[in-house]
């Protein structure tokens, strides 16, 4: 009887492992090809209020030299990436970037929407941060507007051919890297007690989160001229 007892404990032990395999294959076989983008955490609700806004000097204090950028960027960051398709392959290291409540992708030319799990991780919580800090200095809220992320090496050559200042350097190329554009933000509805903020009130406070992150040596960050954008890398 005992025996019998065994022997049956060892064929369901056999016929469980096996079910569970194949229901794993299966939900690996038809899962998305890329990882999840990732979503603003429910967080609870800020406070309306009238925190004052800083006055800080951007160009000198956000110059981190694309040397230093490039050597994280380099140590955390994925080996640059042919194209698109070889981007949506790499599932365990990049996540794709799309829009969501506390940031919008613009209109990508020469980059596509990945970054690193830690990049991805970074931005959102830009997103999240400056937010609350609009509320907390009672401005409306507005998103983020992303415009340049992953660049790939068919971008790279694309911007060869096309003379424009790209340096093959670009940390962008590790997926490290993303703009933020300062001259623009999204609007969003608007919120009782708050007013509308001008794009150079925007601009100071997003400048504000982004030296909190910077200060707690999360991320290098350039202020650009050319193009209107903040350059930011991460540095996890
Ligand atoms: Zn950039």
């Amino acid at each position: 009887m005992k025996k019998i007892d065994r022997r049956a404990l060892w064929i369901a032990a056999v016929v469980v492992v096996v079910l569970y395999s194949a229901v794993a294959a299966i939900r690996c076989s038809v899962g998305p090809k890329v990882g999840k983008p990732l979503k603003p955490q429910g967080k609870s609700p800020v406070e309306v209020g009238h925190n004052p806004i800083s006055k800080i000097r951007l160009g000198q204090e956000f110059n981190d030299m694309n040397d230093v950028q490039l050597e994280v960027a380099m140590k955390v960051g994925v080996d640059p990436v042919e194209n698109r398709a070889a981007a949506e392959l790499l599932t365990d290291k990049l996540v794709p970037v799309l829009d969501n409540s506390v940031y919008k992708v613009d209109t990508l030319t020469h980059s596509v929407p990945f970054l690193t799990k830690g990049a991805a991780q970074l931005l959102l919580t830009i997103g999240e941060n400056f937010r609350d800090s609009l509320l907390r200095k009672g401005l409306n809220p507005h998103r983020l507007i992303i415009t340049s992320l992953l660049r790939t090496e068919e971008d790279v050559r694309v911007l060869r051919r096309g003379n424009i200042n790209a340096s093959e350097n670009s940390t962008h190329r590790y997926a490290t890297s993303f703009d933020i554009a300062y001259a623009r933000f999204d609007p969003q509805n608007k919120v009782k007690g708050c007013k509308d903020g001008d794009p150079g009130q925007m601009k100071m406070v997003l400048g504000e989160v982004l030296r909190d992150l910077r200060n707690e040596s999360l991320c290098y960050v350039k202020f650009e001229r050319r193009q209107p954008c903040f350059h930011i890398t991460s540095r996890k």
